[in-house]
C-alpha cells in the first residue's frame, strides 16, 4: 500500500525515533508499504518518520544513481542493486574528507541544496531478520545512509544549510507545510487548511 509521505513542518519529522523491539508485530507490513511508497515517489531512501512512524527504521536502494554517466564503472556497480533495510541503526564513526552533494528529500519536494558531509560512515544496525551488521560505506551510498540516518534523529538536510540559505528557503518551506506545492506522489501536509 502506498503511504502518504509526511511533508516538512510535521512534528514527526523532528522526533528522535524509538528502537524497534524484536518481534514488532507490524514490521513486515510496514516494510512492504515503505518500499512501495519509496519506489512510487522515485526515491533512493525513505525513513519511517517520513510515513508518520517514529521508529528507528530506514530503507535505501541506490540503483537509480547507477545511471549517472559521470560515475566510474566501479561506482556504478556498487550503486546498482544496493538495497538494504536499516533497523535500530547507530553511526559509529564518520571519516574522510567532507564533500558537497546536491541533496533532496521526499518530505521537502522541489527543494535541492548542496550539503557537506564526510565521505565515509561506519554504521551498526540490524536487518529485517534482526541479524546484526556493522559496515562501512563511502561515496554516494554513505551519503544516502547519512541523510536517512538523520531522519531517525529528527534532522533534515535543510538544517545543515547556512543561515542565509535557510532564510532564503523559509517561504518555500512554509508553502510546502501548507500543501501549496505540486507533487506527483501522495503526501500529508501538516498545515493544510481543512475543507478545501
Ligand atoms: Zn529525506
Amino acid at each position: 500500500m502506498i503511504l502518504p509521505i509526511v511533508a516538512y513542518g510535521d512534528p514527526v519529522l523532528r522526533k528522535k525515533c524509538m528502537e524497534i523491539p524484536k518481534g514488532y508485530p507490524k514490521l513486515e507490513e510496514l516494510l512492504e508499504g515503505m518500499w512501495e511508497t519509496m519506489y512510487n515517489a522515485k526515491g533512493v531512501g525513505l525513513a519511517a518518520p517520513q510515513v508518520g512512524v517514529p521508529l528507528r527504521l530506514f530503507l535505501v536502494d541506490t540503483t537509480p544513481f547507477a545511471d549517472d554517466e559521470e560515475l566510474s564503472a566501479d561506482e556504478k556497480n556498487q550503486l546498482d542493486g544496493f538495497k538494504k533495510v536499516f533497523i535500530n541503526a547507530t553511526i559509529e564513526e564518520e571519516g574522510g574528507e567532507e564533500w558537497t552533494f546536491n541533496e533532496g528529500c521526499l518530505s521537502i519536494p522541489d527543494v535541492r541544496e548542496d550539503v557537506k558531509r564526510k565521505d565515509t560512515v561506519t554504521i551498526s544496525y540490524v536487518d529485517e531478520n534482526f541479524k546484526t551488521h556493522k559496515e562501512t560505506f563511502d561515496g554516494l551510498i554513505a551519503r544516502v545512509v547519512q541523510h536517512e540516518y538523520d531522519h531517525i534523529e529528527g534532522i533534515l538536510f535543510t538544517d545543515k544549510l547556512s543561515p542565509l540559505k535557510k532564510r532564503m528557503l523559509k517561504g518555500r518551506l512554509n508553502n510546502i507545510s501548507k500543501g501549496k506545492i505540486h507533487v506527483d506522489y501522495r503526501m500529508r501536509f501538516p498545515n493544510m487548511k481543512k475543507g478545501r
